[in-house]
This record gives structure tokens, sequence and C-alpha cells, in this order.
């Protein structure tokens, strides 16, 4: 089954969330405000600030330290970085870039971006303590977006969130599984386009991740029940809606990765022109056959209400209901009958799942090198085109309902084999593979659907997208931005 993409691009009216809430210190506490009226996170030399003041833009001999341009040297500056010892302390100092450029380089990681700026001092958030201070990939935890190695360009930045009630057992931003995986495809994509590839946002040419540690628990988050955007389908968007009012650059594209739980979804983007917004995301949770429990049950019940039972399997069958275990005698379309007599109460949002063979996306690896990919790459690869309006529902062989819109044929010459197909069809993408050259996964190669299409009514050509690095040409943001 980890031969399906299992994602979900939600087609869905924007209702009465469009509208941009002002920006003060009230709406904006943590960040700045942007001539626009934009929160931005107020961290970077260009936009430094906090309490929702007017963004400043810090002379050239200062930083920005917790929202304030200071001196070089001060406390922001040297908080941290000499005391840390001589190993880790290689970064905390002079000379700007830190190790991102020729050893991320050498290891095949992302290139450096813009160049590091000629600032002295710390900027960027470093290598954790005991790690080589050259290693590319492990950076110590950050709260805010840092400054940008490209600033105004269009760009990717990464958000790794979690629900308030769970710790990850690995922290996917330190120890720099993300990095990793984020480098792992762009080798792949560079292979395929020749030389280009997606612009991450870099902090001395560190893939910047922001850890968001979100407000609600993980099983309200799922279920959206009783929320402002109910349903398991919407997950995306309350998980934006949670961000938006601190993540919201205007030129960047924001990669969600999320450590909690979803139902039937490793991911989920927008698809412009239909629904276009600047968040895409990675459920690290998602499991398939359950649904949750939609109002209490006292123990002793054996009908148990709950949200859609379409992708439970026909009954009879084993399930976990939270901590308990039971069996699925009947469904209906809203709810199951146990076997036996619960033996405890079970409250709302609670989980149903099937025991099942299909893994939760949780299993599929990260890239443990940089280069070794598989579905977990490709599949974070592909949610990132979505939202730049990929595959453009001009292009020859668009995939027609009831196939998600935004997607391949199997009809095209690289079937299954596409980054961008969605299908019965087995997903090539999702085969592991132990570089970018060994992989059979495909960027459309007759070049008629979204790669070196030209100008074409209702096609988006990802070899003229904004978002490219080096930037091409006349360079075209996506549809409506
Ligand atoms: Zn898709």
């Amino acid at each position: 089954m980890k031969s399906v993409l299992w994602v979900g691009v939600v087609l869905a009216v924007l209702t009465g969330c469009s509208s941009s809430p002002v920006c003060d210190a009230r709406t904006c506490a943590v960040g700045c405000c942007s001539l626009e009226g934009l929160c931005l996170a107020g961290a970077s030399v260009t936009s430094c600030g906090r309490g929702g003041q007017r963004c400043e833009s810090c002379a050239a001999d200062r930083l920005c330290s917790a929202g304030v341009c200071e001196p070089f040297g001060s406390a922001g500056a040297g908080a941290g970085g000499g005391s840390s010892g001589g190993s880790a302390g290689g970064l905390a100092v002079g000379g700007g870039s830190v190790g991102g450029g020729s050893s991320g380089g050498a290891a095949g990681g992302l290139p450096v971006g813009g160049g590091a700026a000629p600032d002295a001092g710390v900027r960027c958030s470093r290598v954790p303590v005991g790690r080589p201070s050259t290693d590319p990939w492990a950076r110590e935890r950050t709260t805010v977006d840092q400054p940008d190695d490209e600033p105004g360009a269009a760009q990717v930045h990464v958000l790794y969130l979690e629900p308030a009630d769970r710790t990850a057992t690995r922290q996917l931003d330190v120890e720099g599984d993300l990095r990793r995986s984020i480098a792992a495809f762009t080798l792949w994509l560079a292979a395929q386009t020749g030389g280009p590839r997606i612009r991450f946002d870099t902090c001395d040419g560190a893939v910047d991740i922001t850890f968001v540690k979100l407000s609600v628990n993980e099983l309200e988050l799922a279920s959206g029940l009783n929320s402002a955007r109910p349903g398991v389908a919407f997950i995306r968007e309350r998980l934006r809606d949670l961000v938006l009012s601190r993540f919201s650059e205007p030129n960047k594209l924001y990669l969600l990765f999320y450590e909690g739980l979803a139902y039937g979804y490793c991911g989920g983007a927008s698809y412009p022109p239909q629904l276009s917004d600047h968040y895409t995301a990675i459920y690290r949770g998602g499991i398939f056959a359950a649904t949750f429990v939609t109002a209490a049950t006292g123990a002793g019940q054996t009908a148990v209400p709950v949200d859609s039972t379409a992708s439970l399997p026909a009954a009879p069958f084993d399930a976990s209901l939270g901590s308990q275990q039971v069996r699925v005698i009947a469904k209906t379309a809203t709810s199951v009958t146990v076997s036996a007599p619960l033996g405890g109460s079970v409250t709302p949002h609670t989980t149903l799942r099937a025991m099942t063979t299909i893994p939760e996306c949780r299993a599929n690896a990260l890239s443990p090198d940089g280069q070794a990919l598989g579905y977990a790459e490709f599949a974070t690869l592909h949610e990132l085109l979505h939202p730049l309006g990929i595959v453009g529902s001009g292009a020859t062989d668009f995939a027609q309902s009831p196939v998600a819109p935004g997607h391949l044929a199997f009809t095209n010459p690289a079937g299954g084999d596409d980054l961008m197909y969605q299908g019965t069809q087995p997903w090539t993408c999702s085969t592991a593979a132990p570089n970018a050259a060994a992989s059979r996964c495909r960027l459309d190669p007759s070049r008629r659907n979204y790669w070196g299409v030209g100008n074409r009514t209702n096609v988006v050509d990802l070899a003229r997208s904004a978002f490219l690095s080096p930037t091409p040409a006349q360079p075209q943001l996506p549809p409506g931005w």
C-alpha cells in the first residue's frame, strides 16, 4: 500500500479566512510588523523587531538579536558561543560562513545560498555541542525564522511542528534528519533538471528550520471536532491557522513537518488557482484505516459513535480504541458496534484504529545520509510542487477525476514513474534507492506537463518558477500569489 501516494489535495472554498488580521502588539507580540502590515518573525537583519513594533533594518555593523539590532559581540552574539568550548566554539565568532559551504558540498548537501553575509558574530543556530563543527546537518534548535541568506527571494521555509501534548522521540530539526531528507531530494531534482533546484531558506548555508510548539493537543488537531474548521481533511488548514500570525512572509512557501496524527494522509497541499496559499504539509503521524470518536461513550456500552467509517475494513475486525483493544462486529456510516461492553469510558477525539498492515507515515524512513531517498523524500517534493500550481490543468497528461486535481495520469510516458503521478498503479518514486542516479522516479521526462513546457495556457512550468535556484529568466510566481 505504500506504493500509493497517500496525499490529499484539499479543494475547498476559503471562507472568512482570507482577510489579514491587523498587525499590532496584540496580534504580533512575538515579532514585528512590516510596512505591508504583515507580522514577521523579527529575527532578521532586514526585518528586526518585536512586540508588534514596525520592523527595522539593522545597520551594517549590527545584528538582530532577540528582536533588537545590537552591535557585534554584545549579548546576542556572545551568548553560548564562547562558553560552549573549543570544538563547537569555532562557529561562534568570526568569519561568517559556518561550514555549510564546503563541507555541505562535499557531503552532497545543499549549496550555500547567496553567500553568507559578511557579518561577524553569530547569526545562525550552531552545530550542537559535541558534534564536529563542520556537521552540515545538525543544528541547535531555533524557534524563529533566522536571517535569510537570500532576503526577498522566493524560497521554502521549513517549520517543524509539534502538538502541545507530544514530544517527539527524535528531534528531526536538531539531529539533521530533515536537512538530510531535503538534501537528498534536492540532489535528485538537480539531476533531473540539469542543475536547478528549489530554493530553501538557509542561514549561513544550512536549511533554516523553525521549531514551533503548538498550543493544541494532537487528537483535537487530528479530528478538528468542535473546531472552526472541522473534519479530518482540513488538518492542513488547522495547522496553517495556528502558525499564520507568525509565519507569513509574502515571498515564502512554508513546508510544515508535523509530528502528529492525521487520519488518512501523509501530506496535504493547496493547489492553485482553486486553492492558493503558502503552506504545504507533511504529517509524520499519518495513519490509515482509522477514525475518531465523536461523543463521550461510557463503560459498558457496545455502540460507539465515530466520524466516517469509510476508511475502516469490513466488519468483523480487531482494533484499538484509545488504550483499549476491541473487536468491531458491525459498522454503520457513523458508528461501530463492538463485541463486548467497553471496559472503560472513551472521550471524544479518541482514535479507533483497525489492526492493519498499512504502516503509519512515520514508518517511511528519512534519508540517512543526504543521498539515499524513497517515499518520504518524494512525497515531500511532490507536496512542495502542488502549491506552485503543479500540475496545471492544461497539462497534456493531466489526470481526470476521480484522481485529485494536480496530478498526472498513468497514460503519461513516465506513468507511475513520474513524481506527480497519482492513481491506482504502483508509484515508482516510493521505491527506496541509494542515490539519485539509482532512483527510477522521473520529473516529467516528456517535457510536456510541468517541466520545460514553455508558455502554455493553464500549464505551470517549474523551469520558469521564481522558486528555482538559480533564478530563471523572467521568473514566475505561482498562480494566485
Ligand atoms: Zn498530490
